[in-house]
């Protein structure tokens, strides 16, 4: 039936929107809103009809599959938010962070649920919010019972309504609803639906105030993962085009549309048109093979219900076809079969994508750039559309398992602290001026051209005990475990710091890397790319102990006064070496700062030397990687430093990084360090 009926309603709403896309008449535009209106209208009335025959019938199956839980939610939250905000009404979502990432159950049944209580919320309330939020109730074993609760600001429901609420066709309060449209069946599938997966619901309503429903619904969970954060971010989306413009063209890109239906096919070309793709069409599964001997497609469409050769024998044997052409093209299943069960089918025959008759032109050209190739496509520029509204789109990152997390004086780039979502607590820099968040408040140039001026004094400080304790805090709750990488033990009281802090938590653990500066960070990028490969906390601290071995980390300072000024060498010292033009190498040895050898001579001497001896080597050197990290240093000069290291060892990376404001008071201008790790990392 739902197919019979889905495939004329495709036609209907396919055409109108080639109407609504035409430079119409305002009362032509009207009519054709009023089509699109009615047509949804009429297929949601014949899907929960078709749904109550079902259930009645006892042939409503529950389908499990494991999904997204966050994916699932997306959906939804991106769905109903159009539709508060065309009413005006605020819309909440909160989703507690330990909700397991995936999930064992009928995630169309559930998303069911979840709309038909949202869409009432939106439709019962004229102002005030809608709000939805999730929580595990219990946990029995790899069962966690949900509970899904759905809260409006509305009109509220009479105590005496409430329990005929979930009986079929039955509407309460209709003086007040004759206006909102509803046929009364909502509800009692939701009930059914909710009793079928073995859950409950309850609603908790104060008549002119509000309702809350509340669906408790038992789970499988698929996984250690837990969802983490939820953020309702605002980005740009389209919600209405005044002018239709279509998202993108590709007119190099071949479609081949499979469908026995010459209407449908000519619809679904219709609504292409724009993107210019060069589009075929086949009207049997024996047409599309032998189209497809021919020629390379980029995406093939495919119908599932055909005679002689239905979309799932169809794409066995293009899947089959040893050699063809379109063994490996991407194939949705373009159908007018809807039921969960028909989804995991689809999924479980090898179907790269599913799309649902009716389908709009946006649902076409949305599916398909998920599957183009990338240099095929040419975004159309936004700006064309008449009406751009900004909305959230819900943006939800699963918390991951283990996070790495470093201080500032670790000295690595934005783009790889990015790129292995290592987060970095700053350290002080504390100045007679007051006190500055690393890199954050204050910069490297700034803090030395501060301290040229003779007088003037500045020290590095770790964080305090309750900063890392905020830190870890707003962390876990991204991550199920932290391993925070903290900066040599002998040269910074950070590690003592951040290990106090880590008391208070038991998913917390502090590593004294050794080291300072880019060398900290090496080690913190090792551990970051064994947690992204998944390895557990033992063998990423195993990892880290052994990189603390083969990661060198030096120095050579320009001169010494920085070093006697924040107290590191005495000030004696350091004017016998002013004098004599020495230049100490710093170096870190067993977690402390030690002065590894003094060079003699002119600056470019000296460097050389440095150069030379720190790569002395090369055969046991990883060369993937080699950090430059100075204070004070003007380009052309770090192009010579970076001409002599290419003479001894050729790198394939070097990442010349400013050293941050808490080490180069250390160190003082006119100072760098070569980091890199020798051989034997896995
Ligand atoms: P309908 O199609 O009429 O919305 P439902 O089965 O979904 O059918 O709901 C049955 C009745 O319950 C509605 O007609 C309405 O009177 C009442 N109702 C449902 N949800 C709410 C709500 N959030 N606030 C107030 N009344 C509600």
């Amino acid at each position: 039936m739902s197919h019979e009926i889905r495939t004329p309603i495709n036609t209907i709403v396919g055409l109108n929107e080639m109407i609504l896309r035409e430079n119409v008449s305002d009362e032509v535009a009207e009519d054709a809103q009023n089509i699109q209106s009615a047509s949804k209208m009429l297929l949601s009335l014949i899907n929960d009809i078709l749904d109550m025959s079902k259930i009645e019938s006892g042939r409503m199956d529950i389908i499990p599959v494991v999904y997204d839980t966050g994916a699932m939610l997306s959906d939804i939250v991106n769905m109903i938010w159009v539709r508060a905000k065309e009413k005006g009404l605020e819309f909440y979502v909160n989703v507690e962070d330990s909700i397991p990432a995936q999930l064992n159950g009928d995630e169309v049944r559930i998303k069911q649920i979840l709309i038909n209580l949202l869409n009432n919320a939106v439709k019962y309330t004229s102002e005030g919010s809608v709000t939805l939020s999730i929580q595990c109730r219990r946990k029995e074993g790899d069962k966690v019972y949900i509970a899904y609760s759905v809260s409006d600001t509305g009109m509220g429901i009479k105590k005496e309504s409430i329990p005929h609420l979930f009986s079929a066709f039955r509407r309460v309060d209709e003086e007040k609803n004759r206006f909102i449209e509803g046929t009364g069946l909502g509800l009692s599938i939701v009930k059914q639906l909710v009793t079928l997966m073995g859950g409950e619901i309850e609603v908790n309503s104060v008549y002119t105030k509000g309702s809350t429903f509340v669906a408790i619904i038992p789970q499988q969970i698929a996984g250690d993962g837990q969802i983490g954060e939820i953020d309702l971010q605002k980005k740009h989306t389209i919600s209405t085009r005044e002018h239709y413009r279509a998202l993108f063209e590709a007119p190099k890109a071949n479609v081949l549309i499979v469908d026995d239906n010459v209407t449908n096919l000519m619809v679904a070309k219709k609504l292409l048109q724009d993107t210019k793709i060069n589009i075929d069409t086949a009207e049997s599964g024996v047409e599309c093979i032998t189209m497809s001997e021919h020629r390379r497609y980029d995406v093939i469409l495919m119908d599932h219900l055909m005679p002689e050769m239905d979309g799932i024998e169809c794409l066995r044997r293009l899947r089959g076809r040893s050699g063809g052409l379109n063994r490996n093209t991407p194939v949705v299943a373009l159908t007018a079969n809807a039921g969960g069960d028909n989804q995991a089918l689809y999924r479980r025959e090898g179907f790269d994508g599913y799309l649902l008759k009716p389908v709009s032109g946006a649902q076409l050209e949305a599916e398909l750039l998920r599957h183009l190739p990338p240099d095929l496509v040419k975004m159309t520029n936004t700006s064309g559309f008449n009406d751009v509204v900004v909305g959230p789109v819900l943006d939800h990152r699963r918390k991951q398992l283990i996070m790495i997390t470093t201080d500032s004086v670790s000295d690595l780039p934005r783009t790889l602290t990015d790129k292995y979502r290592i987060a970095v607590l700053p350290y002080h820099v504390l100045t007679e001026g007051g006190d500055f968040k690393d890199g954050e408040e204050i910069e490297t140039d700034g803090i030395l051209s501060y301290l040229s001026l003779k007088a003037k004094k500045a020290h590095s400080c770790e964080p305090a005990v309750s900063d890392y304790e905020a830190f870890f805090a707003e962390q876990l709750t991204k991550a199920q475990h932290i391993i925070h990488i903290a900066m040599a033990s002998k040269a910074s009281k950070g590690y003592e710091k951040a290990l106090e802090a880590s008391a208070s938590f038991d998913n917390v653990t502090v590593v004294d890397s050794g080291h300072l500066s880019s060398g900290m960070g090496i080690i913190a990028l090792y551990a970051a790319r064994y947690a992204a490969e998944g390895r557990s906390v033992e063998e990423i601290l195993a990892q880290t102990e052994r990189m603390k071995a083969l990661t060198q980390t030096s120095f050579i300072v320009g001169s010494t006064e920085y070093l006697a000024r924040s107290g590191r060498i005495s000030s004696g010292i350091s004017a016998v070496c002013e004098a004599c033009m020495l230049h100490p190498v710093i170096v870190l040895k067993n977690s402390a700062m030690k002065v590894g050898s003094i060079r003699m001579g002119t600056r470019d001497t000296v460097w050389k030397k440095y150069i030379k001896s720190a790569l002395r080597a090369p055969a046991k050197i990883d060369n993937g990687i080699l950090f430059i990290t100075y204070a004070g240093l003007k380009p052309e000069e770090l192009d010579e430093i970076a001409a002599m290291v290419k003479k001894e060892v050729p790198f394939e990376t070097v990442i010349y990084q400013k050293a941050s404001p808490a080490i180069s008071i250390n160190c003082g201008p006119e100072s760098f360090g070569l980091l890199f790790a020798h051989k034997g990392a896995q």
